[in-house]
């Protein structure tokens, strides 16, 4: 079994340079994920100078962690966004995706992108008569979404109602992304892997971003980095960090269920579909959603989709297991546009899990306004937007949670332990003379010792039992044992101790 997405099934053949050198250029993307991609190709294709800086590898972030399903509907159902705008607005979200998902479909034709596309019927059902979907179904008639009642005499699941919404799609993500790069490389723009930028200061002509061995000095950034970097508290305390699971496994028979299914089984939902590749099928089942840093035990909730999964299906081994984060903006809208109002800064975030599609969306919108044209979304999803009533209900929640543990997790005790009898890969936070200190232990039993305090905004870390990383309970930012920042807002890793 690997501790992996199942997408890195696929083998990637291009890698690309990490920055030395200091550069100048006309655009800079911070992140190389869908959002960072599909930008910089529409740049690109404009003959724009563009310059995507990605710390890690391309679209082994969120993007390489997500389902790969590509959908017109939103996560929350359509009838949230009717619920607290209006049915205008609600055909405005589905018209954007719409645009969003048609771009995705023409770059795979025009450039020949191997990532496993195929057309699919969208499955959103639940086993106990608890969602509104005749609601669901009113509404996506009016906004011209096509929809049926599930029938089917042999549909995978027992259900007590279901909607079918035909003509929707599956990719594999990563593939998607790598086939997107490898055009924006062929087109000049250029990729640096490897390069995480530490710090941005905006001046009054550039912005200049600083990576570990070189800087870059842009007329213009895009934080495609999913959350935005830094101190942002006007977006951090607009966006609610989740974490959730995913999971592949081989049956011991051959049903796999063909479509995007997402079910609310028991009032819990899931997300399911099938990935054949080269000839083999595997099961994915995503799921068991969380506040990042808010439960004492991470592989418990792994271990509790695996149940799930074996509640359904005849398993014969699970092969895959993996963890990818969302971020739910307060309005229920993505913050798409600049940062500011004169800012040279634009941002790209709260897609909650919608984000193959909001991603490419961005792309569209920021790539029109960098090149100059107007983008009919613009104001939709205008990201220094100030929307206090549609925010108020949900910012109230997050920021009271964040309070809780901002003040609570410190003042909370660590654990007093002996060392000898800590258990190799894990870590733990103790009480120490100086206060406390988060410790990990590696699998030659060498230990490693810092400062639990989140560099973002001083929450304090939790331990992440199931995939080995120090996750902030507050925004959602997360380091590897080493303190390395993994993602979410900090630009700076955890201090040594
Ligand atoms: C389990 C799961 C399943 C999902 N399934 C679906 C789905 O089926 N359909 C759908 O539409 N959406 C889905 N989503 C949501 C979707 O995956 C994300 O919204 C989307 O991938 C976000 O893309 P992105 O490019 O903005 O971010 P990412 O893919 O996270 O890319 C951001 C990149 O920025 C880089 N970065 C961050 N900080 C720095 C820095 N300081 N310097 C340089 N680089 C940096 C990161 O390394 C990363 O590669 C799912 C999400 C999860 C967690």
């Amino acid at each position: 079994m690997k501790n992996q997405s199942i997408w890195k099934l696929k083998p990637t053949n291009q890698k690309y340079p990490t920055l030395k050198d200091d550069i100048h250029t006309e655009v800079a993307i911070i992140g190389g994920g869908i959002t960072g991609i599909s930008t910089a190709l529409l740049l690109a294709q404009q003959g724009i100078e563009t310059v995507v800086l990605e710390a890690r590898e391309i679209g082994k972030g969120t993007t390489g962690n997500s389902t790969g399903n590509l959908y017109s509907l939103i996560e929350s159902g359509l009838s949230s966004i009717e619920e607290k705008y209006d049915l205008t607005t609600l055909q405005r979200v589905v018209d954007s995706r719409k645009k969003a998902l048609s771009l995705i479909k023409n770059n795979i034709e025009n450039f020949q992108i191997d990532c496993d596309y195929n057309n699919r019927s969208m499955f959103y059902f639940d086993t106990d008569n608890n969602l509104n979907l005749n609601k669901e179904r009113k509404l996506a008639l009016e906004v011209g979404i096509t929809t049926t009642l599930i029938k089917d005499e042999n549909f995978p699941f027992r259900i007590s109602q279901g909607l079918e919404f035909e003509n929707q799609a599956q990719i594999n993500p990563l593939a998607y992304v790598q086939g997107l790069a490898k055009e924006v490389h062929n087109l000049g723009g250029k990729i640096y892997e490897n390069s995480n930028v530490t710090s941005i200061v905006e001046e009054k002509d550039q912005v200049i971003l600083t990576t570990p061995k070189a800087n870059i000095r842009a007329k213009k950034v895009i934080q495609a980095t999913h959350t935005p970097k830094g101190l942002q508290i006007q977006y951090h305390t607009t966006l609610g960090p989740y974490r959730e699971y995913g999971i592949a496994a081989k049956l011991k028979n051959d049903n796999y269920p063909r479509g995007i299914f997402w079910g609310f089984f028991r009032n819990k939902k899931y997300s399911i579909r099938s990935y054949k590749f080269q000839g083999e099928n595997f099961l994915i089942c995503v799921g068991n959603m969380h506040k990042v840093g808010q439960t004492d035990d991470n592989l418990s909730q792994i271990l509790a989709l695996e149940s799930f999964v074996k509640e359904y299906f005849e398993i014969e081994k699970i092969t895959h297991r993996w963890g990818g984060q969302n971020y739910k903006p307060a309005d229920m809208l993505p913050y798409i546009g600049k940062k500011k109002n004169n800012s040279k800064q634009y941002i790209a975030t709260g897609f909650s899990t919608d984000g193959l599609v909001y991603g490419s969306l961005a792309a569209l919108i920021l790539s029109d306004e960098i090149i100059g044209r107007k983008n009919v979304f613009w104001n939709l999803y205008k990201a220094y937007r100030h929307r206090p009533l549609k925010v108020a209900k949900n910012f109230t929640k997050e920021n009271l949670n964040v309070a809780s543990k901002l003040i609570g997790d410190f003042l909370k005790s660590g654990q007093n332990l002996d060392l000898k009898k800590m258990m190799p890969e894990q870590g733990k936070i103790i009480n120490y003379k100086s206060g406390k200190i988060a410790i990990y232990k590696n699998k030659s039993g060498d230990f490693k010792f810092l400062s639990p305090i989140c560099p973002h905004m001083g929450c304090t870390v939790r331990w992440n039992n199931a995939e080995k990383s120090w996750d902030c309970p507050c925004h959602g930012s997360r380091f590897d044992p080493q303190g390395k920042v993994i993602e979410g807002p900090s630009l700076k890793g955890l201090k040594r101790k």
